[in-house]
């Protein structure tokens, strides 16, 4: 299959939801977006915002003359005025209605990384149906690494799939399009900032799905020991016996951290990571003490606390 060009589309938001107090759904809409190469799964694409100073107006003029040629052409766009790019994950996708449904989760507002909210996050926060934004995303329908998905199970095996906030929308779009066969042998655990944020629906099929939210009765969880807390105890009596020894093998560099097998071994268990990188880094760092090949290990840094997304 020939790989798809990426491009950029105009969209408008048609339809703003809050989900829970973590999370908002707001659907993209647009003529443009039929032609969308929507493959389902993990799917990432990237959301354009105008950058400081500047209208969406403007951005969506911008991304019109920049053509096929968006990359170089952000790419050269003198530092103030480029548009911030940041990446997402394809909820859902109707290409046939031209909607793209992305859920952001609204950060910065409590826990340990309060305060630390971005430009993306304060879009979602306050967006009203009819605002107009720009997404870039593969131009055909296709599957695979080159349209932005990573999940990539072989068949067979038990599926592991463990994430916080940001992983929710990727795993719980997994998880609905699960065989029942499949979702029998999977299971999801997920870390949210609340117990409201675990109540969201998911069609899991069977698959076994936990909700870890770090706000509780006696106080609030530091980001990831829950999920690091439920990796160990879900691997204990394997051996060997993962340890986070800082002294083992991993000095993976937080920034890049983007570890996924070009060709996925067969073996008993394939397990997906996606989270705050150093949270991603401990789990990878448990489940290869486990003795997971690398190749049945995809571990993704979603974000890093501290650092505003790069691109
Ligand atoms: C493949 C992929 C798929 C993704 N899918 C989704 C998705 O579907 N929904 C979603 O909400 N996010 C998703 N993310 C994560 C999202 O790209 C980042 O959270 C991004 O940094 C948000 O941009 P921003 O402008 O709000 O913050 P930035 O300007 O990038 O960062 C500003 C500050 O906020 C902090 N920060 C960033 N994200 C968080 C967070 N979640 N919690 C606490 N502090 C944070 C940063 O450390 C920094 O200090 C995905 C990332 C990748 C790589």
């Amino acid at each position: 299959m020939e790989a798809p060009a990426y491009r950029t589309f105009a969209v408008e938001v048609s339809r703003v939801q809050r989900l829970c107090p973590s999370f908002v759904r707001i659907t993209f809409s647009g003529d443009d977006l039929v032609g969308f190469g929507a493959c389902g799964a993990d799917q990432r694409i990237k959301v354009v915002l105008p950058a400081p100073g500047t209208t969406a107006g403007q951005l969506l003029e911008t991304c019109r003359s920049w053509g096929q040629d968006w990359y170089p052409r952000w790419l050269a766009a003198p530092e103030p005025a480029r548009p911030l790019l940041r990446t997402y994950t394809v909820r859902a996708a109707r290409p046939s209605r031209g909607e793209v449904d992305v859920d952001f989760v609204l950060h910065g507002t409590s826990g340990s990384h309060a305060g630390a909210s971005g430009p993306a996050s304060r879009w979602a926060a306050a967006a009203v149906a009819g605002d107009r934004l720009v997404v870039v995303g593969p131009d055909r329908p296709g599957q695979g690494r080159a349209w932005g998905r990573e999940w990539a199970p072989p068949p067979g095996g038990r599926l592991l799939l463990v994430g916080d906030e940001t992983a929710v929308p990727a795993v719980c779009a997994v998880l609905e399009a699960l065989e029942p066969e499949a979702a029998q042998r999977t299971v999801a655990l997920l870390e949210v900032p609340c117990e409201q944020d675990a109540l969201q629906p998911v069609a899991s099929g069977g698959a076994q799905l936990r909700w870890l939210p770090r706000r509780g009765p006696r106080g609030e969880a530091q980001h990831g020991a829950l999920l690091v807390g439920a990796v160990r105890s879900l691997l204990a009596g394997q051996h060997p016996a993962p340890s986070l020894d800082p002294g083992a093998e991993d000095d993976v560099d937080l920034d890049l951290l983007w570890d996924v097998p070009e060709a996925v071994s067969s073996g008993d268990l394939y397990a997906w990571v996606a989270g705050e990188a150093g949270v991603v880094r401990d789990v990878r760092r448990l489940v290869k003490a486990a003795g997971l090949p690398r190749a049945s290990l995809a571990a993704m840094g979603y974000w890093r606390a501290g650092r505003t997304e790069a691109a």
